[in-house]
């Protein structure tokens, strides 16, 4: 742990797992034509075993953001997940971008994916992540979308600046969104500042292709400086080297492969420099758990 002796007990960050196999990545769509899926090797039960096994050793809770088209062909997994004491939430079901869908479309992949994993796991889902962050200014109505098929909190939107993705004004921290059809919880992904800019520290191919340290510094300038928990994520596909490799753009291939075997490693060190718990933990600790209290922070953005 990074904190000194006799300092405050170190803060328990979120850690997040986006569970999703190495063919439904983002970076595919376009290049794999989606019938296709059910004919690739799949990785993600012994990829996601794996992580469970590494999170018991170091005794640690996480939120697990499962997709529907997987817990749907493997619920046996969404359980194991569940029996390990961490949270389900949601993926949604196809990993479509929001803003490539209609609200009723999205509706539909939300629904379908939250009764999926409810079904699976005999647990009620109240978080959702969108695949490749994908609430953004053009698709901010699946925020009200959200509320009304009964998620609470979402942590879809990024506070960077991306090719697909990110609102960079939007806040930094956990925060209460308050739409017409209720109030949700907004837990994004962590960054840091650099002058004007938000910088990604909180996991992902930062922290695959970036070296550990921006992590660990980042992390730790979160818990010390502004004293609140930090958002990490990672996909089981991160930790797997031996993955079939797909053909895509030289961009999308080493946003993909960089560094897959370097990254087990340094999630054990990660493991070991800070404190984890689920997204559950966060929530708690910044009292964003009670819809009353939500409703009295402010208004971002
Ligand atoms: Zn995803």
């Amino acid at each position: 742990m990074t904190n000194m002796p006799g300092s405050q007990p170190p803060i328990v960050n979120a850690m997040t797992i986006d569970v999703e196999d190495y063919f439904h990545v983002s970076v595919f769509d376009g290049v794999l034509p989606r019938t296709q899926w059910d004919s690739l090797e799949s990785r993600v039960c012994a990829n996601t075993d794996k992580l469970l096994e590494i999170f018991t050793e170091y005794e640690v809770h996480g939120t697990f953001f499962v997709l529907g088209w997987v817990a749907e062909r493997f619920p046996d997994l969404v359980r194991r997940i569940a029996a390990g004491g961490h949270e389900i939430a949601s993926h949604g079901y196809a990993h479509r971008l929001i803003y490539d869908q209609t609200p009723a479309a999205f509706r539909a992949d939300v629904r379908r994916a939250k009764a999926i994993l409810e079904d699976a796991s005999g647990r009620r889902v109240n978080g959702y992540r969108a695949p490749s962050y994908s609430i953004t200014p053009r698709s901010l109505w699946a925020l009200d979308v959200l509320l009304e098929e009964g998620y609470r909190y979402d942590s879809s939107i990024f506070p960077i600046r991306h090719d697909r993705y990110g609102i960079p004004v939007s806040a930094r921290g956990p925060y209460a969104i308050e739409r017409s059809v209720g109030t949700l919880v907004e837990v994004p992904g962590s960054t840091t500042t650099a002058g004007p800019l938000n910088l990604p520290i909180g996991g992902g191919g930062y922290f695959r292709i970036l070296p550990y340290w921006w992590t660990r510094w980042g992390i730790a300038r979160v818990n010390r400086i502004e004293k609140r928990a930090a958002v990490f994520y990672l996909h089981p596909w991160e930790i797997d080297p031996g993955q079939p490799r797909l053909r895509a753009s030289r961009l999308s291939s080493f946003r993909h492969y960089r560094n897959l075997d370097a990254t087990e490693g340094r999630l054990r060190r990660l493991l070991t420099d800070f404190r984890f718990g689920t997204m559950d933990a966060v929530l708690e600790e910044t009292h964003l758990h009670s819809a009353r209290a939500a409703a009295a922070l402010p208004y971002c953005w």
